[in-house]
């Protein structure tokens, strides 16, 4: 049984550049409903030495870290060791990666649009991947408020060219945490993973992200399947053949939405998307929560968009899944 859990993706503290201890992040975590938090450093996991499972007072904690260079940050999730990331550079970075994956760590590129020097030396992704293999995912929204940011226009395409180029990727936020939030209280997106038997532990987040269980959203989750004619059904991240498929996507409001709701979200259409392509537009009612389709798939991927209102802006994408690959 895969039950999905709400995470924090990309958090730091005071081990590197952010605000907060280790006890105040997990406890400011559980004011934002999430259901674990991966804690993401720079270069260091020094924060997570002696950690108990579950800190007093929060959520629990994935062990990572964010691979820092000047030529791109990954979020390394559940790795044993530290490889070395002062001598990688763009031509290399597939035997790093690879170094990374023998250690036991899932990789993310995170924020691969971010300005990079002189704003932020190293932020924008100037690796040059070839081994594709060894990413697991891309951090596609990053910061709250991903809308107003190029940058997350641009992941989110890039993200598209990859999967059209026949890569498998699953697609997370990460709200790049540091600290206390300045003005106005903001509404990160969260990333929801299909863990086995719902089980918060390393070794199930690793599995969920390798596997491309995932689901990204500013505000409802809902979970997606395709039932084929043999009766057996998928979701996202597995590979299925061509043919003839009924579709189900089962919208969820009731998770989270003390945090979402104050900021006037109400989804109102899901597109079906193949392969970039729109398949079709189905309209959302939250009284009918669970939508249906009858597809017949050609190769390629398939993922679902929730779209509505938004801060006051009408059809704005707001959430969307990681695909289903069809061989
Ligand atoms: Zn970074
Ligand atoms: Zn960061």
């Amino acid at each position: 049984m895969i039950a999905y859990k709400c995470f924090e993706m990309h958090t730091h503290t005071l081990h590197s550049d952010g605000d907060f201890t280790l006890t105040e992040l997990c406890a400011r975590a559980a004011d934002f409903l999430y259901d674990a938090v991966a804690v993401t450093d720079h270069n260091t996991m020094s924060a997570l030495d002696g950690l108990p499972a579950i800190p007093v007072g929060g959520v629990p904690v994935i062990p990572g870290i964010e691979w820092t260079t000047y030529y791109g940050h990954m979020v390394v999730l559940g790795a044993d060791e530290y490889v070395d990331w002062r001598f990688a550079r763009p031509e290399t970075i597939d035997e790093y990666t690879q170094a990374i994956k023998n250690v036991g760590g899932v990789i993310g590129i995170a924020h691969p649009f971010e300005f990079g020097s002189p704003l932020c030396t190293g932020c924008y992704w100037d690796f040059k991947v070839q081994n594709w293999e060894a990413i697991d995912y891309i951090e596609v929204w990053s910061d709250p408020f991903p809308h107003s940011k190029l940058k997350n226009h641009l992941a989110f395409n890039w993200w598209n060219s990859l999967l059209n180029e026949g890569h498998h990727l699953a697609a997370t936020a990460g709200w790049d945490w540091h600290g206390l939030e300045k003005g106005k209280p903001p509404l990160p997106p969260a990333t929801w993973l299909g863990l086995r038997e719902g089980r918060i532990d390393t070794a199930n987040v690793r599995e969920a992200l390798e596997r491309g269980r995932s689901f990204v959203t500013l505000g409802p989750f809902a979970e997606l399947s395709l039932t084929g004619e043999n009766g057996q059904s998928y979701g996202p991240g597995e590979t299925i053949v061509t043919g003839n498929y009924r579709l189900e996507l089962r919208v969820d409001e009731s998770r989270r939405r003390k945090v979402w709701s104050p900021f006037g979200i109400a989804a109102k259409t899901i597109r079906l998307v193949h392969r970039g392509t729109v398949l079709a537009i189905l309209p959302y009612h939250p009284e009918s929560p669970v939508l249906t389709a009858d597809l017949k798939l050609k190769p390629g991927w398939l993922r679902v968009e929730g779209y509505g209102d938004y801060m006051g802006a009408e059809d704005k994408l707001l959430f969307f899944s990681s695909p289903i690959y069809i061989a």
